[in-house]
């Protein structure tokens, strides 16, 4: 048995009694494929990040299934066939959960360390045995700052750590658009980790976790 988080936005004419109804026919065709619905979760109106068919907010209903392969397949082809759903999306979540507990497991049997990532970086002190006045990755500081590179030693000694493994978040949500909205600067392009610091693992599940949010009109893709 697999697990499945499954979103659909429907479209703001519906009545809320109209939703009701089409959230318990979801239910029938989902225990008619031999799975079962774990949760419900309706979320109301919303305001959509972009206009989608004219509409400017829409319900948003988040559901959790456990079912194999044919439940998703069927309730996906049944959101096609739907006129008022505007847009859906279905994630497998069991294998992302599994993989997070594994991870917290490993940091915890290695002693609050990051499971990944050496502890030197992000701390303060002088890491791993160079001498101060060294840069990371570049050597001594004063060979690069000659007559015209003296801005690249800020940008070279900026201080950056992975938000995602400071606060020891192992699976980053799509739908949490706050969250996600902090690394989609001005123009609407997902923030290089360059830049962010985020490690290379996370920047991976963040860019996933924007595309899926996009898709879902949770942030938008460009701003205006
Ligand atoms: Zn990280």
């Amino acid at each position: 048995m697999r697990n499945y988080e499954v979103v659909f936005v429907a479209a703001p004419t519906l009545t809320g009694e109209e939703l009701d109804a089409f959230i318990a026919h979801v239910h029938s065709v989902v225990e008619g494929k031999n799975g079962k619905v774990l949760k419900v979760e309706n979320w109301g109106k919303r305001t959509l990040a972009y206009r989608i068919r004219k509409f400017r907010d829409a319900y948003y209903v988040v559901l959790s299934i456990e079912g194999d392969g044919a439940v998703i397949a069927e309730l996906e082809r049944r959101f096609r066939v739907t006129d008022s759903i505007i847009r859906f999306l279905s994630v497998r979540i069991d294998q992302d959960m599994k993989r997070a507990e594994k991870i917290k497991a490993a940091r915890q049997s290695s002693g609050g360390r990051c499971a990944r990532g050496r502890p030197g970086i992000t701390s303060t002190g002088p890491g791993r045995g160079r001498p101060a006045g060294f840069s990371r990755a570049r050597g001594p500081i004063e060979t690069r700052s000659g007559n015209m590179a003296v801005p690249r030693r800020f940008t070279v000694r900026r201080k950056r750590v992975c938000k995602f493994c400071a606060e020891k978040i192992t699976f980053i949500d799509y739908k949490d658009g706050k969250l996600l909205s902090h690394f989609i600067p001005e123009r609407g392009k997902i923030l290089p980790r360059r830049i962010s610091g985020v490690c290379s693992i996370h920047q991976r599940q963040l860019s996933e976790a924007i595309k899926r949010a996009r898709h879902l009109a949770i942030i938008p893709f460009v701003s205006d």
